[in-house]
């Protein structure tokens, strides 16, 4: 089932989202949950998903794996460190549809989660797959890409958004 996917300036948006204990991750309703987020982003052939974004405040988070093609279900995710130089790159989100910023992001990430079996993995993830872990993390602390924008390229991003909102309508 595709969900809607909340668009800002929702302050669901700005929830923090809490972590998932080991009973909910084997409840019936977590999995039905994380099935929808992952018909969700592969609707919209998105790069990454937090849970936030359809509304469900729990640490979770759907990472393209650039290898495979296939979403990773990222549950309890933590970036443990970030290495290289950072560079500017281009972003969107589905929380602002059809608009992309740019945003300073590591180009390596050492990233923790608990998999849909409940087992733990570690991985260095590099490039695009560091910005989507860098982007998404975010999100299960209620922060969002303007956020990390100077002062007045988020006013001038903000207007645009708002005027495209608007013409949606
Ligand atoms: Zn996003």
């Amino acid at each position: 089932m595709i969900l809607p996917v909340i668009v800002y300036p929702s302050p669901v948006l700005r929830q923090k989202s809490v972590a998932v204990s080991t009973g909910r991750l084997k409840s019936d309703s977590f999995q039905t949950m994380l099935g929808y987020l992952l018909d969700t982003a592969t609707h919209h052939r998105a790069a990454g998903l937090a849970a936030i974004q359809v509304g469900v405040a729990e640490r979770v988070l759907l990472a393209l794996n650039t290898t495979s093609g296939k979403y990773v279900a990222c549950i309890n995710p933590e970036v443990l460190g970030l290495g290289g130089e950072p560079a500017c790159l281009q972003e969107g989100c589905l929380s602002f549809p059809n608009m992309t910023a740019n945003v300073y992001r590591n180009p390596e990430a050492m990233v923790r989660w608990t998999g849909m079996d409940g087992e733990l993995v570690e991985r260095t993830v590099t490039g695009f797959e560091a910005q989507i872990f860098q982007h998404e993390l975010k999100h299960l602390f209620g922060k969002l890409l303007i956020d990390e924008l100077p002062k007045q390229y988020r006013a001038d991003f903000l207007a645009r958004f708002h005027s495209l909102q608007r013409k949606a309508r």
